[in-house]
């Protein structure tokens, strides 16, 4: 076996990791391998793509010693506190350590049942794992952190769902699956040295400068609040709408995680919702910085035993912590506006930036063609008021727009919902076709890219009546 996995993760925190092996997959078939990242991993591609390294994909064929296990997190669904979630369908199969000497999760989706399951039936559709990989490789292309997607092996297996759907596991690369949630359920268990535990090795992995801090515990949450707060700015800046931002799919780390029932944007809207079970928009698109500060909130206050003995102080220092989430995302979400209309950083472009928003706001134009057509000279066909528009350019072309900057910034393709809706379900009905152009379009997101115009295309239909379901 070509590979080497370590267990950082279930030998530090064994209370957090339940060994479990992989469901069989009956018949397992390749249905798509990320090359470039399995050279990042030091795995042969090659041998990725025999007999013996699809059965490691899934789980089926692991190197000797090697122990996959479920990990223990609970998590805020909704608001709603669940004091074990865990994964019900998912194991970490091990550390790589990475060409950078990093490590990074080895970690299956939609292997089986674990004591996590609940009712659930511990597998996933190949639907829905293509679409974490078509998205999350989306997002590394725009420069955004996130899981990646090493390979999605259809299981042989029919899963139920409404219909019944082909099986499938997505091979999951993460610097660390360590969530919010997984400090919420180790502090629940209410057990100091598990804490610290925790807490260092979160450190070790993601933070490792605040292990020399006065109060490590505290350097590790200011450093997650300015993570998370980049991390969701960038998010914003293209329009991604993660649709489920539970307590138990935010990292520690400041990658994306959990590519369920999320979209892009296409007509700007900041009340846009895609998901079927989010009736309140408590997820929609501008609530996505309160939601990931709510969040935050929730790991401050796991971490109050670590950062004084006395509870008040304790709280006044975490809440101080927090309070930088707002200025850290304002400053981000200001530069990236900045960025994305090629504008220098003077104080006059503030009002500019907030001009495009009010524009985007009144006209609703596709956001993300519409500043591409900016820098093309283009943008006056998207919208209806053309005066509003003419008022607002001039003062844009007054403070000498880089377009050269508004190309590098400005991504022309985004897996846009129809398309990736048209890739999967022909790929339900066998027809990979559409899949290869599509992860090429959506992987090479800035500039021309010669028979690839209607990626950039948004939806002949309009994005208004696209649903996404969860429980995939
Ligand atoms: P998610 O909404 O994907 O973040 O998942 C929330 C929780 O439900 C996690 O504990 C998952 O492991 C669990 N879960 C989701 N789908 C399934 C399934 N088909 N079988 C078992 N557990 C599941
Ligand atoms: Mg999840």
């Amino acid at each position: 076996m070509a590979v080497t996995l370590t267990h950082h993760f279930a030998d530090e925190l064994p209370e957090l990791a339940l060994e479990r092996p992989a469901a069989e997959a009956p018949a397992p078939r390749l249905l798509a391998l990320n090359q470039p990242l399995a050279a990042e991993l030091g795995l042969d591609a090659a041998w990725l793509r025999t007999d013996e390294g699809v059965r490691f994909l899934v789980g089926n064929a692991v190197p000797v010693g090697a122990r996959p296990v479920a990990q223990a997190y609970a998590g805020h669904q909704f608001g709603g506190y669940s004091p074990r979630l865990g994964d019900g369908r998912a194991l970490l199969l091990g550390e790589v350590t990475d060409a950078e000497g990093r490590l990074r999760d080895v970690h299956l989706k939609g292997s089986g049942r674990t004591p996590f399951a609940r009712g659930g039936d511990g597998l996933a559709a190949v639907g829905p794992m293509l679409r974490e990989y078509v998205v999350s490789e989306a997002m590394h292309a725009l420069g955004i952190p996130t899981t990646r997607a090493l390979a999605v092996v259809a299981t042989g297996r029919t899963v139920q769902r409404d219909t019944p759907l082909p099986g499938a596991v997505l091979t999951r690369v993460a610097s660390s699956h360590l969530r919010v949630g997984t400090f919420q359920y180790v502090r629940a268990l209410d057990d100091p040295d598990l804490l610290q535990r925790l807490v260092d090795h979160a450190i070790a992995r993601h933070h490792p400068h605040a292990a020399d801090a006065e109060r490590p515990a505290l350097a590790l949450f200011e450093a997650v609040v300015a993570a998370q707060a980049d991390l969701v700015a960038r998010w914003m800046l293209v329009g991604f709408v993660h649709g489920v931002m539970n307590t138990d799919n935010m990292t520690i780390s400041g990658e994306t995680i959990d590519y369920g029932p999320c979209a892009f944007l296409e007509a700007f809207d900041p009340a846009t919702v895609f998901s079927s079970i989010d009736s309140g928009g408590r997820y929609a698109y501008a609530n996505q910085p309160l939601a990931a500060e709510w969040n935050l909130a929730r790991l401050g206050e796991t971490l109050l035993p670590l950062v004084h003995d006395d509870e008040a102080k304790a709280v006044e220092v975490v809440t101080t912590a927090l309070e930088g989430f707002r200025p850290r995302y304002a400053a981000a979400w200001d530069a990236g506006w900045r960025a994305k209309l090629g504008l220098p950083d003077v104080p006059e472009a503030q009002d500019v930036v907030d001009g495009a928003l009010t524009l985007l706001q009144t006209e609703h134009p596709d956001l993300t063609s519409f500043v591409v057509a900016l820098a093309d000279g283009t943008a006056r066909d998207h919208v209806v008021d053309r005066e509003a528009f003419d008022a607002w350019h001039a003062r844009w072309q007054a403070l000498g727009p880089d377009v050269a900057t508004m190309r590098r910034t400005n991504p022309v393709r985004v897996p846009r919902n129809h398309l990736v809706q048209e890739a999967l379900d022909a790929a339900d009905d066998g027809d990979l076709a559409h899949l290869a152009p599509l992860l090429q379009a959506v992987t090479s997101p800035y500039g021309d890219l010669p028979g690839a115009e209607r990626y950039a295309e948004p939806s002949p239909d309009g994005a208004d009546a696209f649903v996404t379901y969860c429980g995939t």
